[in-house]
């Protein structure tokens, strides 16, 4: 059984096609500037890339080309569509009607319409990408995976945010979470490395992106997680500020004459680590600064960790203890000295790091020594794999 799984953004649209006996990617491919001059499709297969370039206008002529990328007799690796089996949907915001991945319908494409007010960046072209997908393939059935639905499980007093209840009760503000499928993604796989039953760990996953976020599992659950109303709060990231006093929103903008829309571009798109160090978005970039003596970008780093090792921190206390600890994402799987650094901020907690087991990459291990009192491990996110098993359990069902 082959599984695609597609997350539309507005421009671009990543995809795979997985081999669900082997759980592995037949296909991979991006396409990007959809709706811009340039538009360009690159797959990767059987270790070679096709390249289609080619004026994609929208969504669907995208999906169009994807489908013939996967079905080309040269570079293609099925026959024909009916290979496909099912297609299942990255979709940002679930809001608080979806704690789990759902079979689209008509009803359900209503409720995901009246999510786009809670996602009005992300929500749209997901609608967009089932709605093409739909078109080009209406007898194959959808599933929708949410960002939010994993941490539909977090306790009302941790989502709920101190502002008048009415603005939670009438307009939805509150906690929701983002990143679930990748905390459900590792936190299934570390209890699966320890040996486990899941429902008997606790357990602190950080995805360290270029978005970040940490989520606190307890049993399975999410019981708390760091992003917010929006995935701009909680930890610092590549150019999102994260937690800051809301004041300074209002200050900014009336000392520099800000409107709502500006100090928002400054607040997603010009603070993180790229604000603090001038440098770059990129922790490569920053760390290559930062060791080669650039203040700023040393400093980027050190705020960084500090707000990772304090938010772990408060998870152990959310958790009232903590067994795993589990780094993923580009800067969490790849960089030793980013794991190294965090880590060091917590031997409060018994743990001690294995300096060559850190340095590996690209793989699932444990990182920690084997008489550290809490285990913590390097796992590659899959977030593709987690849609796609998602999708073949309730298509399935
Ligand atoms: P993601 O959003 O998960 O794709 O992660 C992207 C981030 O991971 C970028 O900021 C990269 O700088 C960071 N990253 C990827 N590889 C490395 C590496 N070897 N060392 C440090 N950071 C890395």
């Amino acid at each position: 059984m082959n599984i695609l799984v597609v997350n539309c953004g507005s421009s671009s649209l990543k995809y795979q096609l997985i081999d669900m006996e082997t759980e592995k990617p037949l296909a991979k491919g991006l396409v990007e500037r959809i709706g811009i001059e340039g538009s360009i499709l690159t797959q990767k297969a059987n270790g070679e890339k096709y390249i289609i370039e080619e004026p994609m206008d929208d969504h669907k002529k995208a999906i169009e080309l994807v489908l013939k990328a996967l079905v080309d007799g040269k570079h293609g690796v099925i026959k024909d569509m009916s290979e496909i089996a099912s297609v299942g949907h990255r979709v940002v915001h679930g809001g608080e009607k979806y704690s789990k991945s759902v079979l689209i319908d008509e009803d359900v494409m209503k409720e995901l319409e009246d999510c786009i007010k809670l996602a009005p960046l992300h929500n749209p072209p997901n609608l967009i990408g089932i709605n093409a997908c739909k078109e080009l393939m209406p007898k194959t059935p959808m599933v929708a995976v949410f960002d939010t639905a994993f941490h539909q499980t977090l306790p009302d007093y941790a989502f709920t945010y101190a502002l008048p209840y009415e603005m939670y009760s009438d307009l939805g503000v509150r906690k929701y979470g983002f990143h679930g499928t990748s905390h459900r993604f590792v936190s299934a796989e570390v209890a699966k490395m320890m040996g486990k039953d899941i429902k008997d760990l606790k357990i602190i996953t950080c995805h360290l992106g270029n978005g970040a976020s940490l989520c606190a599992i307890n049993g399975g659950k999410a019981v708390d997680t760091t992003m917010g109303f929006t995935p701009l709060a909680g930890l610092v990231m590549g150019t999102r500020c994260g937690d800051i006093d809301p004041s300074i929103l209002p200050f900014l903008m009336k000392e520099l004459n800000m409107s709502a829309d500006d100090i928002n571009n400054v607040i997603n798109k010009k603070s993180g680590v790229f604000g603090l160090s001038g440098v770059s978005s990129d922790f490569r970039d920053i760390e290559n600064a930062s060791k080669e003596g650039n203040k700023r970008a040393e400093l980027a780093l050190k705020v960084f960790d500090y707000k990772v090792i304090t938010s772990i921190g408060a998870y152990v206390a959310a958790l009232n203890g903590v067994d795993a600890i589990v780094f993923t994402a580009g800067l969490g799987e790849n960089s030793a000295t980013n794991r190294e650094a965090i880590c060091n901020g917590l031997s409060y907690l018994g743990i001690e790091l294995d300096k060559e087991k850190n340095g590996m990459r690209g793989e699932a291990v444990e990182i920690s020594k084997a008489d550290s009192k809490v285990k913590v491990f390097t796992i590659p996110t899959n977030e593709e794999l987690m849609i796609a098993r998602d999708t073949e359990e309730i298509v399935n069902a």
